[in-house]
């Protein structure tokens, strides 16, 4: 059986990267002749007998208050005992944030093989070979797990979401839940509404900004387009904007439909975190900026008189 992590967002929905996973999942179900079922952990709001449209025939709910907020050594612990109770032989998560914390522990607790960042379903014709990006994305690497129990990562946007008709019995499953050693006090939203590593569209800025006084008009594209905000190394490093919206090879690694670089020079540790963008617009005054040679559409100029024209014809859309 596979059994696939599902991550709750703040307001209680599956987040998009999760029904990226639960897709995965239930077509690598059918690749092995098996079922796909999922696994809930934080409080959900939504009906979660729906997600079976997405090809899953089962969901086992944990309910416990200390799984309100995400901690990955919890988590681990109880995924542990839903993979022995429920037989699962794969674990699908998504490799965003939290399945980049939670999936390592779970693979050090069952001794687990895990494969991250995994872009494609693995062939089984002849093992149990998982496609991921290696070297920021300018590789693939095969890597065959052969372990019994399988723990897959993959990477948000690798996947398109497919929804079929169906639901899923909703079942609780009852396992000991530690107490978190971190105490949640305050949950504050620290920046751009939409969130960076769910958004379509993400508008970064980069030091051409000059000062985080300038973002306004950032801002203002991003709130245009729904976009999420992210921004270059030592742009967070300055304190001009959070550290969650650095992005890169030492920030997160994204993967929107459409990543708008402004800017932003380009450099090889900040194309190793958004070179998985669908489409690149660059906007830099210097013709010579690396970052055009990454770039779908460039838009060589001034940023504080393109920026606000930008902003302008989007709203004419
Ligand atoms: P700059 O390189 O200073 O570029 C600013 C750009 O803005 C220039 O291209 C300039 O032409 C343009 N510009 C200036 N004024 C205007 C204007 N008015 N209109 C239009 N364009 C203008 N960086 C990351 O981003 N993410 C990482 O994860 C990361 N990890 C790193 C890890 C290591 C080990 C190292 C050594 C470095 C890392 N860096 C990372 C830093 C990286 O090498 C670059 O220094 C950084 O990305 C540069 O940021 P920037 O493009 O904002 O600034």
């Amino acid at each position: 059986m596979v059994l696939i992590f599902i991550d709750i967002a703040e307001d209680g929905n599956v987040k998009k990267s999760s029904l990226e996973a639960l897709t995965y999942g239930a077509q690598l179900a059918k690749q092995l002749g098996v079922e796909a079922q999922g696994v809930v952990l934080a409080p959900a709001t939504e009906d979660l007998s729906a997600l079976g449209k997405y090809g899953v025939s089962k969901i086992h709910q944990v309910k416990n208050d200390s799984l309100k907020y995400f901690d990955a050594q919890v988590y681990a612990k109880v995924l542990a005992q839903a993979v022995e109770q429920s037989g699962a032989t794969v674990v699908v998560f998504s490799n965003n944030t939290d399945g980049k914390a939670v999936a390592p522990r779970l693979s050090a607790r069952l001794k687990a093989g895990l494969v991250a960042g995994a872009v494609a379903l693995p062939e089984t014709s002849n093992g149990f070979a998982v496609k991921k990006s290696v070297f920021s994305g300018k590789a693939f690497a095969n890597v065959n797990i052969t372990t019994p129990v399988k723990i897959i990562s993959l990477n948000p946007n690798a996947f398109k979401i497919e929804e079929g008709t169906g639901t899923a019995e909703v079942v609780e499953l009852n396992a000991t839940v530690d107490a978190p050693k971190v105490k949640v006090t305050a949950v504050k939203k620290q920046s751009g509404e939409v969130p960076l590593a769910e958004a379509e569209i993400v508008v970064s800025g980069g030091r051409g900004l000059k000062g985080p006084e300038n973002w306004g008009i950032l801002e203002d594209l991003a709130r245009e387009l729904h976009a999420g905000l992210a921004c270059s190394r030592p742009v967070a490093d300055a304190h001009w904007r959070p550290h969650n919206e650095h992005v890169g090879q030492t920030g997160g690694a994204i993967a929107p439909n459409l990543y708008i670089a402004v800017g932003i020079s380009g450099a090889i540790q900040h194309l190793a975190g958004v070179n998985r963008s669908k489409v690149i617009v660059v906007i830099n005054k210097d013709a010579e900026a690396p970052f055009f040679k990454a770039a779908d559409y460039g838009i060589v100029g001034d940023l504080f008189e393109v920026l606000p024209k930008f902003t302008e014809a989007v709203k004419q859309l």
